[in-house]
């Protein structure tokens, strides 16, 4: 059998990354025909827009897609393509796995936890007014003297349907795959309305999940802290949009930082792979990068086409190799290329094969 998915390879170290992630994936011997598409700068120069119709209809034909990072100019400029691309495909749960495998350089001895991030609403949609347009100066006078004048306006929007689907995407997570816990992250107690709807509804959630599942709940500011002392008792984390993406980062670093960092964002019958990390700019073209956040996603991917075998094998690959660490990038002590990264993982892979 053979696929057919949408490969993204993005831009900045972007394309280097995406490129060994495709031989890797092929090298499991899983059959995939790759569509090729093109979005961010190099599309708006081409076609006026970074995210062209040929795009979407690609992934929504496909069901799947392997992206590599796309840069966002900061403060002018189009507005997020990774993030226009969740919206527009209803991609609603960002999963993001955090291990800790073996030969690692980390603080820690254990981590081995997974972030569901809502997708879909929160300050991340960027529903935003510029100083002194009627809209801000309208939430000023709502705000009864509590906003300045020539403020800039986030509205930061929380509904109980988005937070009641990703809670049960966390809990029916954590029941396939035998997770222990699920702790709901917010700042309800400042953010009583909110944050507060998003616990109100995960607590009748939880209630499903009795006996089942252990349920807890923490504060964002305490959980930043709590990862860093004890990461190792923390197991599903469930939270809104911003604290997901913050949090991302910082599990990330527990586990050796962002070029080990796998993610997937899935919505119904559909689904979109891309590492944590972004497109590392200041690396392009050096072939430096650690391509291991895009091929363990890229095994994630495999995971959800039912290639379970295929996936395991990759996964084997990559920990050995890490393992070893001889054949490993600048991040985690070695002094590998991205492709020199890439050729040993292709080589475990081929070993495992030829043993079976
Ligand atoms: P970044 O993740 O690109 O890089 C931050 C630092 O992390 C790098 O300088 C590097 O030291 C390290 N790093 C990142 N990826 C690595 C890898 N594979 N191997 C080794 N080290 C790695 O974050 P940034 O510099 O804040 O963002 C750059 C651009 O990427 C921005 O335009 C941002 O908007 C965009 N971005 C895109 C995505 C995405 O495509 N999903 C995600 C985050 C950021």
């Amino acid at each position: 059998m053979s696929y057919r998915v949408t490969l993204i390879p993005g831009d900045g170290t972007g394309p280097e990354i995406a490129d060994v992630t495709k031989n890797v994936l092929e090298a499991t011997g899983v059959k995939i025909q790759w569509d090729v598409v093109e979005v961010g700068g190099a599309a708006m120069a081409k076609q006026g827009t970074p995210l062209p119709k040929e795009v979407l209809d690609s992934i929504r034909k496909n069901k799947v897609a392997l992206k590599g990072p796309i840069t966002t100019p900061v403060g002018t400029g189009f507005r997020s393509v990774n993030v226009a691309l969740r919206h527009e495909l209803d991609l609603y749960a960002c999963l993001r796995p955090c291990k800790l495998y073996p030969g690692v350089r980390s603080r820690y001895n254990q981590v081995d936890l997974v972030i569901v991030r809502e997708n879909s609403e929160d300050l991340y949609t960027g529903v935003e007014f510029p100083p002194d347009s009627a809209e801000a100066k309208q939430v000023a006078q709502w705000g009864k003297g509590k906003v300045k004048p020539g403020s800039a306006i986030s509205v930061k929007h929380i509904s109980s349907v988005a937070t009641e689907r990703i809670v049960k995407f966390a809990f029916e997570y954590a029941l396939k795959y035998k997770r222990r816990k699920v702790t709901a992250i917010t700042k309800a107690n400042i953010l009583k309305l909110t944050d507060g709807l998003f616990l109100a509804t995960t607590r009748k959630v939880a209630e499903g999940y009795k006996g089942k599942v252990e349920y807890e709940e923490k504060l964002i500011d305490n959980m930043c802290m709590q990862l860093v002392i004890k990461p190792e008792i923390y197991d599903v984390l469930v939270l809104p949009n911003l604290y997901g993406d913050i949090l991302s980062d910082e599990c990330a670093g527990l586990v050796g930082g962002l070029g080990v960092a796998p993610g997937a964002n899935y919505g119904d019958g559909i689904a979109l792979f891309e590492a944590v990390h972004g497109s590392a700019p200041k690396y392009t073209g050096l072939n430096k990068v650690n391509p291991t956040a895009l091929i363990l996603s890229g095994m994630m991917m495999l995971e959800y086409l039912g290639e379970v075998r295929a996936a395991q094998q990759l996964e084997k690959a990559v920990a050995e190799v890490i393992k070893e660490g001889r054949q490993v990038t600048y991040d985690l002590g070695g002094s590998a290329g991205t492709k020199e990264m890439g050729q040993a993982i292709i080589q475990k892979l081929s070993r495992q094969t030829t043993a079976v």
